[in-house]
């Protein structure tokens, strides 16, 4: 194979605690060390003025393949997440069929591998054909690859499946991931409940909802010794009840979205669907909070819930249009835009939480530059402007709420398994 000498970059790997200037040499898929000089190398990349960092992970990604491929594949959403900056994403088994056999398990990674653009890890349904009643064979799917176990699009309703799935999920070591909402006090739900929905006379989605469930999944979480994770946290009690959690050593941990840090439900004034998703988008106290949880480490990981809708579906009237966002290329963007270039955020945080995070709660030996790791590497331009054209996309559906945005900041190449597998035009 060949080997890669990328020069001058700020090398950010917080899994070795490493910010410094220094020259990455990968060799035969590998990270082969720091500090090498030119010699020999088939390919010299200058990175001077960006970071170098390990390949980014987004641990929640909708690919809709098999049975939406209307809305996305395999093939478009990993090409995708590149031109994002991701390396590696983990896929949400509600597919048609969902990923609920080994067969399923062995049809998304063939997928993957045939596309050979980022890194799929797939995370398996925890109930028989989500269906919630029944669990699936969660030792097959581990067997088939599964990294962890979700229903998500639907919460996990049922408190003794849940309980059943810590404890089988537990003899594997694999986390439960819950989409967490009470599923009756969300009916009719359109948006966030509060004056906004109120004024406009729209259905809402409760705080609560998203609260009873943490603390729900929390008490389970503890009584079994579960490892639980929360998808895409959004409210302040839910993150209060988490930080809680954590500090009695539950075994919880959490995402958010870069939505639910930088919109709120003051943006369905505009009835756009491309703001409807779910959870939905609450209050700027919500958001405060969000931003706290990232800062003070209650909030573990940064993922993007992409969830692409076609066009079709997404211009329908906003009670009818189906809840979600794309996410994959505008993720790293407007976090550097929103969050790193104001100062609330610094790079090696918010790499932490897009590498090594994601990384360790999904098991995965990803996220790290150390030597001998998988030589996935991102090398972000942190001064590049650029605006946010959904016609460009790389993914089939275009349902971004960030749309016309300039941002600061993006990914200028990516490398996975030591290969360039996107370079910034
Ligand atoms: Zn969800
Ligand atoms: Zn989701």
């Amino acid at each position: 194979m060949s080997s890669i000498l990328i020069q001058n970059g700020r090398v950010i790997d917080p899994s070795q605690k490493l910010d410094r200037v220094a020259s990455l040499l990968v060799r035969d898929g590998r990270i082969a060390g720091l500090d090498a000089s030119p010699n020999g190398q088939d390919q010299v990349i200058d990175a001077a003025g960006k970071i170098v960092c390990p390949g980014l992970i987004d641990m929640h990604v909708h690919l809709r393949e098999p049975g939406r491929e209307e809305d996305e594949t395999i093939a478009t959403g990993t090409a995708a997440a590149l031109a994002g900056g991701f390396t590696s994403i983990a896929c949400i088994p509600n597919t048609d069929p969902p990923i609920d056999t080994q067969g399923t398990v062995a049809f998304i990674r063939h997928q993957a591998a045939k596309a050979d653009n980022a890194n799929v890890f797939v995370l398996a349904c925890v109930s028989k054909d989500r269906a919630g009643k029944e669990l699936a064979e969660i030792g097959q799917l581990v067997e088939a690859g599964a990294v962890g176990f979700t229903d998500d699009g639907h919460p996990i309703s049922d408190s003794e499946l849940m309980r059943r799935a810590f404890e089988y999920c537990l003899m594997f070591d694999k986390p439960v991931l819950n989409h967490a909402e009470i599923k009756e006090l969300t009916q009719g739900g359109v948006m966030h409940e509060g004056l906004v929905s109120m004024v406009l006379g729209l259905g809402g989605m409760p705080a609560a909802s998203e609260d009873v469930m943490t603390s729900r999944d929390i008490a389970l979480a503890e009584a079994t010794g579960g490892r639980l994770h929360e998808m895409h946290v959004s409210t302040a009690n839910a993150i209060d009840i988490i930080r809680r959690a954590k500090k009695r050593g539950v075994r919880v941990t959490c995402e958010v979205t870069p939505h639910h840090l930088t919109l709120t439900d003051e943006c369905l004034r505009t009835f756009n669907s491309n703001f409807k998703m779910n959870p939905p988008l609450r209050g700027q106290e919500h958001v405060d909070a969000c931003i706290a949880g990232l800062k003070d480490g209650t909030i573990d990981a940064i993922a993007s819930d992409h969830a692409p809708h076609s066009l079709e579906k997404k211009m329908q009237e906003l009670d009818q249009a189906p809840f979600g966002v794309v996410g994959l290329e505008t993720t790293l963007g407007v976090i550097a835009t929103k969050l790193i270039q104001p100062g609330i955020l610094d790079w090696p945080t918010a790499i932490e939480k897009m590498t090594v995070n994601p990384a360790r709660i999904l098991g995965l030996a990803k996220g790290t530059l150390a030597v001998g790791a998988d030589a996935d590497v991102t090398i972000i331009d942190p001064e590049a402007w650029w605006t946010v054209d959904p016609s460009k996309f790389r993914s089939k559906s275009t349902n971004t709420p960030f749309g016309g945005w300039r941002l600061k900041g993006c990914a200028d190449t990516v490398i996975v398994g030591g290969k360039v597998k996107y370079t910034r035009t």
